[in-house]
């Protein structure tokens, strides 16, 4: 997608064609608003030594990475000289920023340092723009003082490319907040910049649309907490320009610049009507969610940090089902206590006590990293963060637990300390097998004894449960079912690690992706297993949340949900009009279907049937 922000062209206030985007669905709704485009502002620049050895690849990084913002702005060029109401004066940036990116101050002389004070790329760009801003400083001449700026966009722009960085919410800053209501638009936002955005309450905020990643992305799930229509994923060649008008159609997914009155109006009407829906959902909060003929389902919350409580409580949820405790230690230069930690899974369990919640070790690595700053402080870490090429595939997890037992210490200290006032439970994320089980309990037993010496008020006798979401944990179950004593299934990654179709991707996901016949076979058969086994399981992925999917999950027979906590009063009400036996039978019927399609067009028979009735 090509963005247009405060650095490039705002939309003017002539007449504009309207346009119409698409993108993926990640939280249903229509909204009218301005649009605030985001560009990186305050960018992580990895800064290390390296052997001289290395010196002619770090500057093939660099020229390559020249090339290719080289390109994008060639491509901005093209899309430029068709837009016939694009500001002349956005084609002389495009001329300055190419300017600047052939001059040999970025090319010559940033390999130059790289080659003589033997540093990364990015800290050599970084050390060329220091240089270049104390030049401009003596500059005589306002304008061209002020050039810097075109440099220093250029050089992060570089600096993105190479370090494969994503813009932050932080660059909407006071200039861009608008009276009117606001759409805000990034090419992509990890979940660091998420929980970022959930700080500003500056903006009236309709609309979300982020330019790269899946509905199932972290990124995406995070964005759900804000309850506004929003859109992943979006085409490649949409642009979009700060200050433009938009219409944010998330039912279809779809996104219309400049809208006529008559389109804002129906959007307007949606919404209200929407409303409603919601206030009328509100009135089954207080009821249980059981089907028909008796089945009682446990809809459970999927939170990330404390503060989500309240919508929590607003759901009517029968707890916490997955407290994804790794957002605690991201969004910070500094790392959590374990007094911090302590705290704030004991203001969780405080808040819903006598409810059950289910902690999660944090699930760190991945698009959920801890800053180069928090790394850095981390005793047992002998090397700065590694860019890995296949993060999904990388350190994440159990895995990066193992690997930084200090950070898995305190974490253990803290449950356990809570665990000793409240009902928690903890869960391990991505396990493989019994011998990563046995690992951590062996972390549990040193705690265990250590916080006994110290005579801190604890207990290890904690229900332990495991994350189904790599597919060897699947074929493992009766072993682990032995070691274990809950589950949970995660269904976003384990789609994505059946399909082999990174999550954070948009142009691998494929909306179907968790109707796919082998993904619901592989939940069938677990939830059988674990079943037989006597082991409590649950679904906390995105598929739980999903209201077409609830009538296949009671047919499983699965009893517990835990979804985003915006989505529970829509599946209570769908498991109030469901009987086991019709669901059992449509289960059946699903798992034996060949194609994605399949399955998707018999959810759709049921759901039109049951909306009929
Ligand atoms: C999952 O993988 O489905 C899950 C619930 O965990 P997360 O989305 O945090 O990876
Ligand atoms: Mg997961």
């Amino acid at each position: 997608m090509n963005l247009s922000g405060a650095n490039e062209t705002v939309a003017s206030s002539v007449e504009h064609e309207s346009q119409t985007f698409s993108g993926l669905t990640v939280y249903k709704g229509k909204a009218c608003g301005t649009a605030i485009c985001m560009s990186s502002s305050d960018l992580e620049i990895p800064q290390f030594q390296i052997e001289e050895c290395d010196a002619d690849y770090e500057c093939r990084r660099l020229l390559q990475a020249i090339q290719t913002v080289e390109k994008h702005l060639t491509a901005m060029e093209q899309d430029l000289a068709s837009d016939e109401t694009a500001p002349l004066e956005a084609s002389t940036f495009l001329d300055v920023y190419r300017t600047i990116l052939q001059d040999p101050v970025i090319k010559e002389e940033t390999q130059g340092i790289i080659r003589t004070q033997l540093v990364n790329a990015e800290w050599a760009l970084s050390l060329r723009l220091e240089q270049s801003r104390r030049e401009f400083e003596a500059i005589d001449n306002d304008y061209l003082r002020e050039r810097i700026e075109d440099v220093a966009y250029v050089v992060t722009r570089i600096q993105r490319t190479l370090t494969g960085q994503r813009s932050t919410p932080t660059s909407a800053n006071e200039e861009d907040a608008l009276d009117t209501p606001v759409i805000i638009v990034a090419d992509s936002l990890d979940p660091a910049d998420m929980l970022q955005l959930r700080e500003r309450d500056d903006l009236d905020l309709v609309g979300l649309i982020i330019a790269e990643g899946s509905p199932t992305s972290h990124t995406a799930i995070l964005a759900q907490s804000f309850e506004i229509p929003t859109l992943i994923g979006l085409q490649e060649d949409a642009v979009l320009s700060t200050g433009t008008e938009l219409l944010i159609d998330a039912d279809n997914g779809i996104v219309q610049t400049w809208p006529g009155e008559r389109e804002k109006a129906a959007a307007l009407a949606s919404w209200r009507q929407l409303r409603k829906r919601r206030q009328s959902l509100r009135q089954i909060r207080q009821k249980k969610a059981s089907t028909e003929d008796g089945a009682v389902v446990a809809l459970l919350a999927n939170i990330a940090l404390p503060d989500d409580l309240a919508d929590v409580r607003r759901s009517g949820a029968d707890g916490v089902g997955l407290f994804r405790t790794e957002f605690l230690f991201l969004n910070r230069t500094d790392l959590p206590t374990e007094d911090e930690l302590y705290k704030s899974f004991k203001r969780v369990s405080r808040t819903l006590s006598g409810q059950s919640v289910t902690i999660r070790l944090a699930d760190l690595g991945g698009d959920k990293m801890l800053s180069d700053e928090s790394f850095a402080l981390l005793s047992d870490s002998d090397s700065p963060v590694e860019t890995e090429l296949n993060p999904a595939l990388g350190l994440r997890g159990l895995r990066f637990s193992f690997a930084y037992p200090e950070l898995l210490r305190i974490q253990l200290r803290a449950i356990m300390r809570v665990a000793a006032e409240y009902r928690v439970s903890l869960l391990l994320p991505m396990i493989c097998d019994p011998e990563d089980v046995r690992r951590l309990k062996c972390f549990m037993d040193e705690t265990d004894r250590l916080l006994t010496e110290e005579d801190v008020r604890h207990t290890a006798d904690i229900p332990l449960g495991g994350m189904i979401e790599v597919p060897a944990a699947l074929e493992m179950l009766p072993e682990l079912s032995k070691e274990l004593d809950f589950f949970s299934i995660g269904t976003n990654d384990l789609v994505q690690y059946m399909l082999a179709a990174d999550r954070t991707n948009s142009a691998v996901y494929q909306p179907d992706d968790e109707y796919h016949p082998a993904v619901l076979r592989v939940l069938y058969r677990a939830i059988k297993t674990l079943r037989d086994a006597e082991r409590p399981v649950s679904v906390c992925g995105e598929m739980a949340g999903r209201p077409e999917m609830t009538a296949f999950f009671v047919g499983i027979g699965c009893r517990r949900l835990s979804m985003d906590p915006s989505h529970i009063p829509a599946v209570k009400e769908k498991v109030l009009h469901l009987n086991v036996t019709d669901c059992t039978a449509l289960s059946r019927s699903l798992i034996r279907r060949q194609s994605r399609d399949s399955v998707r067009r018999a959810l759709e028979e049921t759901s039109d049937t049951t909306e009929t009735s």
